[in-house]
């Protein structure tokens, strides 16, 4: 069978050879296991359960958070003719019931939902029906309350599936590799350590930098006028900071997009489409955007402000370089940032002992600002895999670049 998933490979998708990991987890989830592939962001998770829904026969279910990643994942699995559909919420009643007569008929590889769906009896009966070959958590650390995008009702899809009279094999997908969040997602989804892929998270091609001591509205310009033809992200704290950073930007002459859950669906359509396209160069945006997106050539990202943790760091810095061509990640720190995550955490409705949870984290975050050993191995032990890594060679700590001036400043 894995020999029809190499030509699945090449056929549909026009790749050569497989990314780490993804043979394993194929292997995997073809031989009926359930399945955890932990890889970085661009490692190529969706191939992982694509490419053995096409392999199987009946209908995969994808659990996606997301409409829009939905969208952009069904566009392109049309356009090479894969039958794929999604079913939530954007649609009407009617085009809904069309698609789950054509799902029940056998008619599509993959359909993807959201999980709320399973929240619906009549969405439960129509899956009876269905010859299943897989169900897939796409982004599963949504599934876990230590993970940095908890979403209770990803959780509550788990009694629905384990109620089912067909147990297809389940595969749960996540960039996100901290021990409490790997255990939780093994735990509820009955997943061997065995059938548990994890690939390297070093990305070689990133160049980490903490900057400190700097106007953060001087940096940027100085960066973006230094980068004119390059595409970037600039990731503030708040939606207030992305306007203000939008409109100073804006007011230069820079052609700069925004994003954050302020604005409206359609405004935030727009500016996504005009970022991926490379009509803009640079989005400022909340940790609102971003996730699922595939584009390969964002050049640099830079964190205005402190992030909330190493988890989500991680996963937007690692937005950049997804082609593998070398790229920047620049972190601005400053020491009164801390506040304001700090009062981010007091705001939220997180329990108690979240809430220390999440200031452990900060304390992490705030100690790769501090560290002087290599970023990149800072995160890697972070999330438990440092193995043979060393360091990277291009930090500002490896380089010795960027914070020496600032230590005497801070001291
Ligand atoms: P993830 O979900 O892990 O963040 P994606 O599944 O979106 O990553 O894949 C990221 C990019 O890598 C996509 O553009 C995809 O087409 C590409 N890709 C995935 N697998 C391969 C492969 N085996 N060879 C070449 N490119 C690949
Ligand atoms: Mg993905």
């Amino acid at each position: 069978m894995i020999n029809q998933a190499v030509h699945t490979l090449n056929h549909y998708y026009g790749f050569s050879s497989f990314r780490p990991g993804q043979e394993e987890a194929i292997r995997s989830i073809l031989n009926k296991n359930n399945t955890l592939a932990i890889m970085p962001t661009g490692g190529g998770k969706s191939l992982c359960y694509q490419i053995p829904s096409l392999v199987l026969d009946g209908t995969a279910i994808i659990i996606s958070p997301l409409i829009s990643l939905m969208n952009d994942q069904v566009e392109a699995l049309n356009a090479t003719d894969i039958p794929a559909t999604y079913i939530n919420s954007s649609l009407d009643g009617s085009e809904q019931q069309h698609r789950l007569n054509e799902m029940v008929n056998g008619n599509y590889k993959m359909v993807y939902v959201s999980p709320e769906r399973f929240e619906t009896p009549h969405f439960l009966n129509m899956l009876e029906k269905v010859d299943l070959s897989l169900i897939a958590f796409d982004e599963a650390h949504c599934i876990s309350q230590w993970g940095h995008d908890f979403r209770p009702s990803y959780r509550s899809v788990v009694p629905y599936i384990k109620q089912l009279s067909q147990q297809p094999p389940t595969i749960a997908l996540t960039a996100t590799a901290t021990q409490q969040v790997i255990h939780d997602i093994k735990n509820l989804l009955n997943i061997d350590s065995e059938h548990t892929v994890v690939t390297g998270f070093a990305r070689e091609n990133l160049k980490f930098k903490v900057i400190k001591g700097v106007n953060p509205n001087d940096y940027l310009n100085d960066f973006i006028n230094t980068h004119l033809n390059d595409s970037g992200i600039i990731y503030t704290p708040t939606r207030k900071t992305t306007d203000q950073i939008y409109e100073s930007l804006s007011e230069k002459g820079i052609q700069v997009a925004r994003y954050h859950a302020g604005m409206s669906k359609d405004e935030r359509q727009v500016a996504q489409a005009a970022f991926i396209s490379d009509n803009v160069q640079v989005m400022v945006a909340t940790n609102a955007f971003g996730m699922g997106i595939d584009k390969s050539n964002v050049r640099y990202v830079i964190h205005y402000a402190l992030p909330k943790n190493i988890e989500s760091y991680y996963q937007e810095a690692g937005r950049a370089g997804r082609d593998g061509v070398e790229s920047e990640c620049h972190l601005l720190f400053s020491p009164k940032d801390i506040q304001l995550q700090k009062f981010l955490i007091e705001q939220s409705d997180l329990e108690e002992d979240q809430k220390r949870d999440e200031y452990q984290k900060l304390q992490d975050m705030i100690a790769f600002c501090h560290t002087t050993h290599c970023l990149q191995g800072y995160i890697l032990d972070y999330f438990g895999d440092r193995q043979n890594f060393d360091h990277c060679g291009k930090c500002s700590n490896c380089l010795d670049d960027g914070n020496k001036e600032d230590m005497t400043k801070e001291a």
